[in-house]
């Protein structure tokens, strides 16, 4: 199997009362979801997440098919356990992730994302966010309504455009990634409180996954840790 390393850290933060973050790190598989919804149901939908993909854990050369029917299926899972718990209702979760896939006869990364946790790339000291955000203010932002600028202090910054676990079809992005360099997932609790040059410059710093994760996460608890703050660091 490839040679991954990698770190994880994550935080209820210093004003939420439960962590509704979860997140998944067994090779080839990692990935960071953000759960949401009333009585901290957010984190039984989270959990179902990273439950239903650790079924890809352990498992070399997955084709791009196997992986995506997996993340398509999450929608489903999601709402299923809603129906049968009526309690349940109105949870939801993001979810990002990178899997490692046999694709064209090479090892490479299936990236996939629903809502607005992210995935960014840290390639010879840059950072690149690869995900786009599900969210009303990136919305905004790519229709030019506001500016880059408007985003830190716009009333609706939380509100997110596509989630599992709503009603209808929730249709994931995917990339793919050559198997290389640091990638980095969050929840929204990082990259809320820390912005990308200080995620860069700590990512720079720290050579050691976990440390680097480790750093993030307490970067995160510095800003104000109004969230909860989960964070995984690959490096190949
Ligand atoms: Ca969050």
């Amino acid at each position: 199997m490839t040679d991954v390393r990698f770190g994880t850290a994550t935080d209820v933060g210093s004003v939420r009362e439960a962590n509704e973050d979860a997140m998944l790190a067994e090779p080839p598989v990692f990935v960071v979801a953000d759960g949401m919804g009333g009585h901290a149901h957010g984190e039984v939908a989270s959990a179902l997440v990273v439950d239903h993909l650790r079924g890809l854990a352990g498992h070399e050369r997955l084709t791009v098919d196997e992986v995506t029917e997996a993340v398509d299926s999450l929608n489903a899972v999601v709402q299923e356990a809603a129906w049968e718990s009526p309690a349940l209702g109105g949870m939801g979760t993001t979810a990002v992730g990178v899997v490692v896939v046999e694709h064209e006869g090479a090892p490479c990364w299936l990236a996939f994302n629903i809502g607005d946790s992210r995935l960014y790339r840290f390639t010879a000291g840059v950072l690149e966010q690869v995900s786009v955000d599900h969210s009303l203010v990136q919305e905004l932002l790519d229709s030019g309504q506001i500016t880059a600028r408007d985003i830190p202090d716009h009333p609706q910054r939380s509100v997110i455009t596509r989630v599992l676990g709503t009603a209808g079809p929730v249709e994931p992005d995917f990339w793919l990634l050559p198997l290389e360099g640091r990638l980095l997932l969050c929840s929204d609790g990082l990259s809320t409180e820390v912005d990308d040059g200080a995620i860069a410059e700590l990512l720079a710093e720290r050579a050691d996954p976990q440390e680097a994760a480790d750093a993030l996460v307490a970067a995160a608890l510095a800003a104000g840790g109004r969230d909860n703050v989960t964070v995984v660091v690959v490096d190949v």
